[in-house]
């Protein structure tokens, strides 16, 4: 049975014990259970148009039902497409309105990254669970506001790390965590496309745009997952290849992460190289996986002759059953927006040290 926030509302006020809490906190925490989830996506962009919602067709635990855009010339062809009913289309002046839908469990925020605190601090207000893409946010500070605005609504919050839910990825953390071959004494993480386009968000330091948000956050994760661990200290590089397009942001960063343990990774992130491998030399072996970031097909295989290979058609089924079912069963998030964050801060690091010649600069 789907109850309203109006009656949460009603609830509230009988209920002394709990007038203190905001009628959405109560919505958050008192929801009832349900199979399958009310997916809205915020912003129909090409991650939504052409991954997200064909995905959420494919899955067991979602359905996508809502639409938040500020383009009506889009809604007929998502309303013929998805079967999304009038009342289920937002714009971005009456977002808050979902609040009111309960039709809409989860909202799944893919706009540029500039935009993403905005919408998910928004969204949490309306009690509502949320998902936000990669990069999680510009700065640091933004994903704390994000992280403690979900916390005081008591709403979840997911970030969209398709890579984590891949079983081949997995396959790679397991190495480390049972030390197959022994400590992590060097990893080579790089991730990079040529593109070509010359006015887009990715190229505006004002919508968050530049490499290290982009693929940056692939190859420190790739650095981050292959390790188990979190660097505590940053030399980067960053550069550009094509100043007349690059010259906001940088398009191209070389960096190295130092870790606790002393094992070292040597990353690479452009806008203008194709590249996508992970390398992982162990004390007593190796791991080497090319793709490493695939929407599908990443594979690998190891110094002692295991492959790494699970067929994936697309990985985005995967995280987004998996985040149902951690609301749904009320489990912790495999990304968190703690997960997020710890991204964000040596995206942070690669740029300062970028912007001071190369310093070391410590996390
Ligand atoms: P896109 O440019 O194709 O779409 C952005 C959407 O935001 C569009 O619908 C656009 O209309 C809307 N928008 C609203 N206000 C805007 C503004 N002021 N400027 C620009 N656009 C505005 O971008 P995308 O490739 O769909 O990326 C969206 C998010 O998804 C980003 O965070 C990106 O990093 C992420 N993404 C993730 C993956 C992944 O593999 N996880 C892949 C691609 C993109």
């Amino acid at each position: 049975m789907n109850t309203t926030r109006r009656s949460f509302v009603k609830k509230s006020i009988i209920a002394s014990s709990v007038a203190a809490f905001s009628p959405n906190v109560l919505l958050a925490t008192t929801r009832p259970v349900k199979e399958k989830l009310g997916v809205a996506l915020v912003g129909l962009g090409y991650y939504s148009t052409d991954l997200i919602a064909p995905a959420l067709l494919k899955t067991k635990h979602c359905e996508l039902r809502g639409i938040v855009t500020g383009s009506p010339s889009k809604i007929p062809a998502w309303q013929e497409k998805y079967g999304i009913v009038d009342k289920n289309i937002y714009s971005y002046d009456n977002y808050e309105d979902i609040a009111n839908n309960p039709d809409i469990d989860v909202i799944y925020v893919i706009l540029p990254p500039s935009m993403h605190r905005e919408y998910t601090v928004r969204g949490a207000e309306t009690g509502k669970h949320m998902w936000c893409e990669k990069p999680m946010a510009p700065s640091a500070a933004d994903c704390q506001a994000m992280i403690d605005a979900c916390n005081k609504n008591k709403v979840g919050l997911s970030i969209g790390y398709r890579c984590q839910h891949d079983p081949n990825i997995q396959a790679y953390q397991k190495v480390v965590k049972e030390q197959k071959f022994g400590k992590v004494k060097m990893v080579t993480s790089a991730a990079g496309y040529v593109d070509g386009r010359t006015n887009h968000w990715k190229q505006s330091k004002a919508m968050g745009g530049g490499v290290m948000g982009d693929m940056g956050v692939y190859a420190i994760q790739g650095a981050r997952l292959a390790t188990g661990e979190e660097p505590i200290s940053v030399r980067a590089q960053t550069y550009t290849t094509r100043p007349e397009i690059y010259h906001e942001v940088e398009e191209s960063a070389a960096y190295i992460l130092e870790f606790p343990s002393g094992a070292r990774a040597s990353c690479q992130s452009s806008f203008g190289i194709n590249m996508n491998h992970l390398q992982v030399n162990y004390e007593k072996g190796w791991l080497k996986m090319e793709p490493q970031t695939g929407y599908g097909g990443n594979k690998g295989s190891m110094s002692d002759g295991t492959e790494i290979y699970t067929p994936v058609d697309r990985q985005q089924p995967l995280q987004l059953d998996d985040d149902a079912l951690s609301i749904i069963n009320k489990k912790p998030y495999l990304c968190p927006g703690e997960e997020g964050l710890r991204d964000i801060r040596v995206v942070e690091a690669v740029l300062k040290s970028g912007a001071n010649g190369g310093c070391e600069v410590k996390l």
